[in-house]
């Protein structure tokens, strides 16, 4: 890793938000973002869209540095958390606004079977593989292959992980491609490739926090509302037990919205204690591969609401529970427990070692493609 600490050379500002809804159409910019120690230069995309939303893009693990949507009023605020340099990004770790993968969530020991063959993947999470492993896609720097502005703006990234790489079989050709289009959706397709038999579980790793404002940066009273009847229970290490439990009685019922902050401190609630909180994968309802509503989000006081819809089967809701008020984000914010909502469409975890959960394997000739879709609106 010290080969890639990063030194910044520069942070371009963003354009204000005035500039961009006088632009004609959905408009795909590239600037510099800064450059690790060896040179390697990481580029940042603005996307704009006329219906006032923004969405920076950085080449650093492809992922989301900054949204900005409009609050009640229509004044527009940052609601992600992340960081304005580079080097941030590697002194905190976290998965801030990053694509995870190989294999998103947890592995058990990092071990599977794939077709009677054993594997073994990096581990480092409580000697179980955590969102692909030491070195996983979200420390890549990934290749802008296209831009496009016009009705929509886009932007697609491409990584090309070696045979091997973490311990994960296959070359794997994988994009990223971010579109955000003119009435102002953010949309992530995921698509994967390889040359062996594999497993692949990408997803988008934002820490919303609609509020936007330093002083109601908590989530606790933010509304969630999970299309979930299910979800799939954890050890005290956070692998999933193989059971897919109904949510019904229990604090993990979000289908109906509810404040995040209700049931959080529930000590009755075994799950509760093994998660801090929650960190849990959610069994979503209708059918893996359409996309439909997954999660929605309401912050009652800025009236900011984000609505997430994915084709993957499950989705995990992070609380930010390990946030330690330790990093001082953008706009001069600490960041501490519950400052998030960690919304991530994905494969359910440790799927490999669990055949009543959907497979997560890829065989060569076919074609990995997730789909993420964040909404944003004002309740008034
Ligand atoms: C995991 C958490 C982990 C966090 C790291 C989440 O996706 O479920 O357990 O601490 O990522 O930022």
């Amino acid at each position: 890793m010290s080969s890639l600490k990063a030194i910044l050379i520069s942070a371009l500002c963003v354009g204000s938000l005035a500039a961009m809804s006088n632009a004609g159409a959905a408009q795909a910019r590239r600037a510099a973002f800064g450059a690790l120690t060896d040179g390697t230069r990481i580029d940042a995309v603005d996307l704009s869209s006329r219906a006032g939303i923004r969405a920076r893009i950085i080449t650093l693990g492809a992922r989301i540095q900054s949204i900005y949507a409009p609050d009640r009023t229509g004044k527009p605020g940052d609601i992600v958390l992340g960081f304005d340099s580079l080097q941030q990004y590697f002194d905190y770790g976290n998965y801030f606004g990053a694509t995870v993968g190989r294999f998103a969530n947890r592995i058990a020991k990092g071990r599977f079977t794939l077709d009677g063959r054993a594997y073994q993947v990096s581990v480092n999470d409580h000697g179980n593989s955590l969102h692909g492993g030491t070195r996983g896609f979200d420390k890549r720097v990934w290749k802008i292959e296209s831009l496009h502005s016009g009705s929509s703006a886009s932007v697609t990234l491409s990584y090309v992980s070696p045979d091997g790489e973490q311990g994960y079989p296959g070359t794997l050709h994988v994009t990223a491609t971010y579109t955000l289009t003119d009435n102002g959706d953010l949309r992530i397709d995921y698509r994967a490739t390889t040359d062996k038999p594999t497993i692949v579980n990408l997803s988008g790793h934002s820490y919303f926090n609609l509020a936007s404002s330093a002083a109601h940066f908590s989530t606790m009273r933010d509304l969630l509302q999970i299309d979930a009847s299910h979800y799939t229970p954890v050890d005290d290490t956070l692998i999933p037990t193989g059971t897919i439990a109904a949510v019904a009685g229990t604090p993990f019922d979000f289908r109906k919205p509810t404040p995040i902050g209700l049931r959080i401190r529930d000590g009755n609630d075994q799950q509760i204690r093994y998660c801090h909180g929650y960190d849990m994968n959610f069994a979503l309802d209708g059918r893996a591969g359409t996309l439909r509503l997954a999660a929605r989000v309401e912050d009652p006081r800025s009236g900011r609401v984000l609505e997430v819809y994915t084709t993957a089967p499950g989705v995990q809701f992070y609380s930010g529970n390990f946030l330690g008020g330790a990093f001082v984000g953008k706009h001069g914010i600490i960041y501490r427990q519950g400052d998030a909502v960690v919304l991530e469409p994905q494969d359910y975890p440790d799927a490999p070692n669990h055949p009543n959960f959907p497979s997560a394997a890829l065989a060569p000739g076919a074609t990995y493609h997730s789909v993420i879709l964040y909404r944003f609106a004002v309740k008034r």
